[in-house]
């Protein structure tokens, strides 16, 4: 076989295998029907199956499996020194190929540790070898921009185009509300039609073309007129955090929603709710979300109930500092050491969403109070800022917002997407 064709076959598994590892989200519990496939050119014949580890299942197994002998599977696993057998996930796809069908032992085989990481077992005229593969990333800069029609999801997606996946666009939505905004933003009921965003972030493409949204370095969003702009700001004095054009952190004693973004994808068609009417209906929030959903606690504190409460089901009860407190209702349970007098932190899961007591469906019944009595969590959580930045950061914090919010204007000025910055 000329080396030509061995380099075009590997290169060929290398991406099949990634884009498999792309589109395989859970685990496997079983193992797929391994895929034979076979080459379509018409010179070189050559045999390629897929698989992946069943549970508990060893690569020499998986090897016997797939028709190998146990003496032929055994002396191909022994060169892959770096391997330890004994962690091995269930699911590591595996590529086996037979670069001469009519030798019964394979030519190759590739496991692929990582997106990135592949080892490669090959054959030579003196027995098996290993060799270790990563696959580079090149990093560069994007900036998108849109206007909010029906959700921050599809906003994003449309303002991607093509330079974001899916799945990459989809992290970058999730990044923004539970990450960058979420001291000050319900991404689920702040958005209305014809606010607007911008974001500048890192991107990430491996040379199969996966592409990984890195870091947010600066955002903007238009909330009515109100606009909130995060800066990424870190220095060997101060851990990675976001501040607003004033050098304030966006932290906050509270977060604006008991539950992550991500999970709350069913909330979408509730976006534009009146919430007046939710709110004089019950003096709460309501957040669809499927059972089971972590709830989390919005800040520090102690709490004072934990248990049946008629009406609200499994019922939460939080006690702030000053004279704050938060209600989290209709769980389907609590979380291991959520009971009466337990401290918890800010995030912390508390407990799940359920449906006990009177719901009809799903979802978490959220109340804040002030002084015993409820508030509605959009007036009572808006945040005006936070801590400031120390003063002796406050120079070097001016020229990182002066030049990432410049290049954050500069380059969605009219356009949807513009890379602006190679690295
Ligand atoms: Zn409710």
């Amino acid at each position: 076989m000329k080396v030509s064709t061995a380099r075009v076959i590997t290169y060929g598994v290398v991406a099949i295998l990634a884009a498999l590892a792309i589109r395989a989200t859970p685990p496997l519990a079983q193992p797929p029907a391994a895929a034979v496939l076979s080459d379509s050119g018409p010179t070189p014949s050559w045999k390629l199956q897929f698989d992946s580890l069943a549970r508990g299942e060893s690569l020499v197994g998986l090897l016997e499996r797939g028709g190998l002998s146990d003496t032929a599977a055994r002396h191909a696993v022994a060169a892959a020194t770096s391997l330890d057998p004994r962690r091995i996930p269930t699911g590591l796809p595996v590529a086996v190929l037979n670069a001469a069908p009519t030798d019964s032992e394979p030519t190759e085989i590739v496991v692929q540790l990582a997106v990135d990481h592949f080892l490669h077992l090959v054959r030579g005229d003196s027995g098996w070898t290993e060799h270790d593969e990563r696959l580079p990333w090149t990093t560069d800069t994007v900036a998108l921009q849109g206007t909010i029609r029906s959700n921050l999801y599809q906003a994003v997606y449309d303002a991607a185009g093509s330079t974001l996946s899916r799945d990459a666009a989809t992290a970058l939505v999730v990044r923004l509300a539970d990450n960058v905004y979420q001291y000050r933003v319900d991404m689920t009921r702040d958005l209305q039609a014809g606010d607007t965003f911008r974001v500048l972030a890192q991107r990430s493409t491996l040379s199969n073309g996966l592409v990984r949204v890195g870091e947010i370095v600066a955002a903007q969003l238009d909330l009515s007129g109100t606009e909130i702009d995060a800066i990424h700001y870190t220095s060997d004095a101060l851990a990675g955090d976001y501040f607003d054009q004033t050098g304030r952190s966006l932290k906050a004693a509270f977060l604006r929603v008991p539950l992550q973004f991500k999970y709350i994808s069913s909330g979408f068609g509730e976006r534009f709710h009146p919430i007046l009417k939710l709110w004089r209906d019950h003096k709460g929030i309501d957040y669809a979300a499927n059972a089971g959903t972590p709830v989390r606690a919005i800040g520090n504190g102690v709490v004072v109930r934990a248990g049946w409460a008629s009406g609200y089901g499994n019922l939460i009860e939080i006690r702030h500092p000053n004279g704050f407190s938060s209600r989290y209702g209709h769980l389907r349970a609590f979380a291991k050491g959520i009971h009466a007098g337990a401290r918890v932190d800010i995030g912390q899961t508390i407990g799940y969403v359920g449906m006990t007591g009177l719901a009809t469906g799903p979802h978490l019944h959220f109340e804040f109070l002030v002084h015993g009595v409820q508030r509605n969590p959009r007036v009572a959580l808006r945040n005006v800022g936070g801590e400031p930045i120390p003063r002796s950061l406050m120079a070097s914090f001016d020229s990182v917002r002066d030049r990432v919010m410049g290049q954050l204007l500069a380059s969605t000025g009219g356009k949807g997407v513009t890379t602006v910055a190679q690295r």
